[in-house]
This record gives C-alpha cells, sequence and structure tokens, in this order.
C-alpha cells in the first residue's frame, strides 16, 4: 500500500498536545506527526510517541481529576491541544464502571465484577473514544472531509462528530448490516455507502480509495488517522483504573474487531504505571470473539504468531473482521500478560445478552454478548481466576441490534380487566 503524504497548510505548526512523533511499532523509526499510518522504512504501522516527561505524577493526579466528566480529562496523556474541551465534539466517555454483583454471584465471581459500560457513549457504542482523536488531528491537519470503513457503530461515530463539528462525511460500510447500524449511520446527515461486499471488501476499497484522487485530501478515522484514532481506545484503560480508585485490575476481558482497541487498552495501563499514577503489578488481558469470525483466537489456542485471515459469518457484526490489522500484536498482549483469547457461538452470545440483562439491567450489543459469554467460558475453563477484580467490556448499545434477541417480547395480551389479568397467570 502506497504511503501517503498530504501536504497540509499547518504541517509545521500542528498542536497535539503531548504528541511528539509517530513511531514505527515494528523497526522504531520516527516520523514528524502527519496523515501518514504505514513506515516508510519497513510498512510496519506507525503510532503515536509522546513526550511526558514535564509531568509530575502528583500534579497530573490533581489535574486529571479536576477535569471534565469526558475522555478530556485525560488530554495530556492524548494526541490533542490543549484547549480541546472547547472545540465542537461530542465529548464522550467517562462512562460508568458498573460493580455487577448480580451477575457475579451467577458467575460465581468473588474477587469483584465490574461492567465498564461504553453504550452510555453520545452515539452508544465505544467508537465516539476513537472518532474524538481522530477529528483533532483531522482539525490539525485541514482535512473538510471525514470517512471510515466501517462494521457499523464507527459510521455512526463519524457521522455524529462530524455533524456537530461541521466537517463534511462519506463513510462506507458491508451492505448487510443490522437496520438499528444503518438507520444510526444515516440519520446524521453524512454520506452512507453500503459495499457489496463484507468489510474486508470495504477496507480493501478504503485502501485504494486514499490513493486515488477522488479521495484527496480526506481525513479517514481508521486509515490514514488510524495512529491517532487508536489512541481514544487508552481512554478506558485511564477511566477503569480511576474508576477503580487509582488501581489496575487484575483481569480484563475485551473484544477484538480490528484488535486495536485491545492493544491500546494495554499501552494505557502501561503508561499509567511508568506514570506512577497506579501500582504497577501484574494484570491479564483476555481477548473475546465470536467463533464465527475467530481468526485472533484460533491463532492463539494453535500457538500461532501469525493470524490466518477468516471468512465471517457471526451475529456479532460489529467485531466481524476476519482479517485484524492488530491481531498479531493482541496475541502478544495475551501472552505477555498471561492472559487469553477466547471465542463463543452464536447461542452463547445470545445467552450472554440476555444473562447480562437479566441481572445488571444493561442491554448490552451483539459484542457485549461476546465479552460476557466469553468470560463465563473462561470461569468455566480456569483461565480467569474467579477471586480476582476482573472488568468485562460492553462496547456497545442492544438496541443497535434488536434482531439478536427476536423473539423477546411481551409475557402475555390482556384485555383491560382484572379478570383478564387473572386469567393469563400473572396474579
Ligand atoms: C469497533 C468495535 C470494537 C472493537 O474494535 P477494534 O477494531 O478491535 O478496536 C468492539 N466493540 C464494538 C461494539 C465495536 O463497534
Amino acid at each position: 500500500m502506497a504511503v501517503q503524504t498530504v501536504a497540509t497548510t499547518s504541517d509545521s505548526t500542528v498542536d497535539l498536545g503531548p504528541a511528539a512523533a509517530l513511531s514505527c511499532r515494528e523497526c522504531g523509526h520516527r516520523v514528524p506527526l502527519g496523515p501518514v499510518f504505514a513506515c516508510e522504512e519497513c510498512f510496519g504501522p506507525l503510532e503515536i510517541a509522546y513526550d511526558f516527561s514535564a509531568y509530575d505524577t502528583e500534579e497530573l493526579r490533581r489535574r486529571i481529576e479536576a477535569g471534565p466528566a469526558s475522555i478530556w480529562r485525560y488530554a495530556p496523556l492524548l494526541p490533542v491541544p490543549a484547549d480541546v474541551a472547547g472545540k465542537p465534539n461530542l465529548n464522550p466517555g467517562w462512562t460508568k464502571l458498573v460493580k455487577a454483583d448480580n451477575l457475579a454471584r451467577e458467575l460465581g465471581v468473588t474477587g469483584g465484577l465490574y461492567v465498564k459500560d461504553d453504550s452510555g457513549n453520545p452515539t452508544h457504542s465505544f467508537k465516539d473514544r476513537v472518532v474524538a482523536q481522530a477529528l483533532e488531528a483531522a482539525r490539525a491537519f485541514g482535512f473538510t472531509t471525514l470517512s471510515c470503513s466501517s462494521t457499523g457503530n464507527l459510521a455512526g461515530a463519524v457521522g455524529a462528530a462530524a455533524a456537530r463539528a461541521g466537517f463534511r462525511s462519506c463513510v462506507f460500510i458491508p451492505h448487510d448490516l443490522e437496520q438499528g447500524k444503518v438507520v444510526m449511520a444515516a440519520v446524521y446527515g453524512g454520506e452512507l455507502v453500503g459495499i457489496e461486499g463484507n468489510y474486508d471488501d470495504v477496507n480493501r476499497f478504503c485502501s485504494e480509495l486514499i490513493g486515488d484522487p477522488a479521495g484527496e485530501g480526506w481525513g479517514f478515522v481508521n486509515v490514514n488517522l488510524r495512529p491517532y484514532y487508536a489512541e481514544g481506545s487508552k481512554t478506558l484503560a485511564y477511566e477503569i483504573c480511576e474508576q477503580l480508585g487509582w488501581r489496575l485490575p487484575d483481569q480484563i476481558v475485551i473484544p477484538i474487531a480490528s484488535g486495536s482497541q485491545l492493544t491500546k487498552i494495554d499501552k494505557g495501563l502501561q503508561e499509567l504505571i511508568k506514570l506512577g499514577l497506579v501500582e504497577d503489578r501484574p494484570y491479564k488481558i483476555f481477548g473475546a470473539q465470536a467463533e464465527g469470525c475467530s481468526p485472533v483466537s484460533t491463532a492463539f489456542k494453535a500457538g500461532h504468531d501469525v493470524v490466518r485471515p477468516q471468512k465471517p459469518d457471526t451475529i456479532a457484526k460489529s467485531l466481524a473482521i476476519g482479517n485484524p490489522a492488530d491481531g498479531p500484536y493482541v496475541l502478544d498482549v495475551a501472552r505477555r500478560t498471561g492472559g487469553a483469547v477466547e471465542d463463543v457461538t452464536d447461542a452463547e452470545i445470545v445467552d450472554a445478552i440476555r444473562l447480562l440483562a437479566r441481572t445488571e439491567g444493561i442491554f448490552a450489543e451483539t459484542a457485549g454478548g461476546v465479552t460476557v459469554g466469553v468470560t463465563r467460558k473462561l470461569l468455566a475453563e480456569g483461565l480467569l481466576d474467579p477471586a480476582k477484580t476482573t472488568v468485562v467490556l460492553n462496547t456497545g448499545d442492544g438496541l443497535k441490534t434488536l434482531d439478536a434477541v427476536a423473539g423477546t417480547g411481551l409475557t402475555a395480551t390482556i384485555r383491560p380487566t382484572l379478570d383478564s389479568f387473572r386469567e393469563a397467570g400473572l396474579a
């Protein structure tokens, strides 16, 4: 893939706060901040390198705690300008960390079980976090059109963020997504294009579009702005630790689509340790996939370093990436931390959605069914320790994937009389 270098008006003056450079994850080669995503030396993925050297731990902690109830409380740790909170954006984040005691009882977890519920974000998925970072990069680089390849949630998050910030948006999705995702992506008034193919086809198309004059000047949040986008997932790590009282959880269960979120949560935890904001102790990261799209868990269980692409077939469409860009890095994180990667069937996903709803009053989308289902399976396999503090991510809202729980509905239909009510056997 050609490395795009877009001439911007502001290259020499980009203000992205503590972000210092882009650094190759494979060979460490550094380049100035810009809308590039692949290393010019080895084609490895670029990620943000920071200069945090000026921070004093206690002063930083105070500054964060006095910050807004959004991801912007962590602006000193993100690739964004210092005054970011004043710019038009959706101010996502600072979602609830729910102590899930009922679910813990059902699953036999005694060490404390929490659900980090990202359905509470402005467009009801975790994607608002990553889009907010990409938006600031797009502003800094002078883009006026926001775009993406999406499994659904990202399209909605880009559409909404673009609407609020005054950008044009044109986003691309597989043509056969859930109705809730399509409506959610279209309602903000941007352009929404269905592609005849799966997500991997959509992504390939977007890579071609970036290299073509037709896509010139476009900020693809998860392609040419991916290094910035990806950093948004670190805020999940920051929030979980701050909400636990500046403490690392022992175990975290995270869904995997491209794998970006999981690897960046690990990056965020590592940063908190280095900055002295949490005590350095071991934690384990667990990845969750649907059996119908399980390239990473398949590689993990086989002991492979290479992730072999699959053709997705699962109801967990938001996670249906058959060729995950960050798959090998996910394997590294799971193995280094002593975690694992596991998958569950569509039937287990639906069961888990119902279990979470019935025990905690949280209605998760299929991705949340994947993490809760995998949590249950990992406990049964003895890979998750029930006596340890465990955080399970719910990254999206069940209202967007209603078909998954089709058949759920009325207990009875009665005439508006007490006799009729008694006849229904509900008294
Ligand atoms: C995008 C998405 C994820 C994970 O995405 P990664 O590509 O692995 O970062 C998880 N859950 C939901 C609901 C998503 O939309």
